[in-house]
């Protein structure tokens, strides 16, 4: 069998092994050290914006420190875009509040500002003005962000930016996770970069950063002993992992010239395939980092998504559909959804192509002629 052609792994560039070798020799294995500051530094630095930035053990984890130091409380309501990973909603739960999910628009596959109002309205009217409103950059693909802001500006509830998938990105010149009050980003081991497992919260607001610190390592309050007034959490990145981050931090520019270089090889080629539509930026106010390269499949002549997937597993390729929407999961049966169902119709014909910056031409290749073979037979 041929190697494996995978969605998206990891890839090293040259100097993350340098990194960790100095955590071992200088016995900095715990989760502070010299690799942590440096990463956050390498990062609030890249982000621009005056930005500050914690380091943590995940995306997750930074989402659901940002919904605690937003005061999301048991039986608030938190609006949270339905098209995406589940890990964008989950921390909603662990607060005990209830998610409000909003349907996505046409061109950014993001959160549709229109429903997004509705939501709102439709909530305050119920007497519940909701907590935060949590937007998700899919695929590396920036929301509507000015729509979005303005709204959120309008009724004066704090944007939480789920950037996990679009580090590097920008909207309109200003890069994803700069926007909301605070935002995330992920660096688990699919993601552009990765320190093997890890994610950030960003803010301009110094003492949110700092509070969220002070929260992912228990609540220390400054006492000798260990004294507690607040429940705390083991959210904290190591030392070892941010060294990964600090080598990864070097080549991100790279890794996103890539992976755009991958999508426009996959629209290039599949462009004379009428059932293949791609997810195109909007204007150039729009900037994909392009994490992965997506497409969605008209069913014609018995061939749609589900057949393009298994013929592509076939040959030991790996794709994989689009998010399945959250107010569709069984988990998230029963609550509020605003909506006209465009995030079921993307999820039904949308697929996700190898993506990896480590892809070669050869691989790339190999995943479109065997797309034609499928497809010629339409
Ligand atoms: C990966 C991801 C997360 C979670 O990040 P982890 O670091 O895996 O916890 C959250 N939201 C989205 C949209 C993601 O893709």
């Amino acid at each position: 069998m041929n190697e494996k052609i995978w969605l998206s792994s990891p890839h090293m560039g040259d100097n993350e092994f340098n990194f960790v070798k100095e955590a071992f020799d200088t016995n900095w294995i715990a989760p502070l050290g010299p690799n942590v500051d440096g990463f956050e530094r390498d990062l609030a630095v890249y982000l621009g914006e005056d930005v500050h930035v914690a380091a943590l053990s995940s995306g997750t984890a930074a989402l659901h420190l940002a919904l605690i130091i937003l005061g999301v409380q048991a039986g608030d309501e938190v609006i949270c875009q339905t098209m995406t990973f589940s890990a964008s909603a989950n921390p909603i739960a662990y607060q005990g509040a209830t998610p409000v999910f909003v349907d996505s628009e046409a061109q950014t596959w993001n959160m549709s500002p229109r429903y997004l109002e509705a939501a709102i309205l439709d909530r305050i009217e119920n007497g519940k003005k909701p907590k935060a409103i949590i937007v998700v950059h899919l695929y590396g693909m920036p929301a509507q962000m000015d729509r979005i802001m303005e709204i959120a500006d309008k009724y004066g509830i704090p944007v939480v930016e789920d950037a996990a998938e679009a580090l590097g990105s920008s909207y309109k010149g200003r890069k994803l996770g700069t926007f909301g009050a605070m935002s995330i980003l992920s660096f688990n081991g699919n993601k552009i970069i990765t320190t093997s497992g890890g994610g950030a919260l960003v803010s301009k607001n110094e003492e949110w950063i700092k509070k969220s610190r002070f929260l992912a390592t228990q609540a220390r309050d400054a006492a000798p002993h260990y004294q507690h007034s607040e429940i705390g959490y083991n959210y904290r990145m190591s030392n070892i992992c941010a060294g990964i981050g600090r080598g990864q931090m070097e080549v991100l520019e790279q890794r996103v010239a890539k992976r755009r270089s991958n999508y426009e090889f996959y629209q290039e080629k599949l462009a004379d395939f009428a059932p293949i539509t791609f997810c195109k930026e909007p204007n150039k106010d729009y900037y994909s980092n392009r994490w992965l390269s997506t497409i969605l499949v008209d069913s014609e002549n018995g061939v749609d998504r589900e057949a393009l997937r298994l013929h592509l597993e076939k040959v030991n390729i790996e794709s994989r559909p689009l998010w399945k929407p959250m107010h569709l999961q069984p988990v998230f049966e029963g609550t509020p959804f605003y909506g006209d169902g465009t995030s079921e119709r993307l999820f039904e014909t949308g697929l996700c192509l190898p993506s990896g910056s480590n892809l070669s031409d050869e691989d790339l290749e190999k995943v479109v002629a065997q797309m034609e073979q499928l497809l010629q037979t339409v």
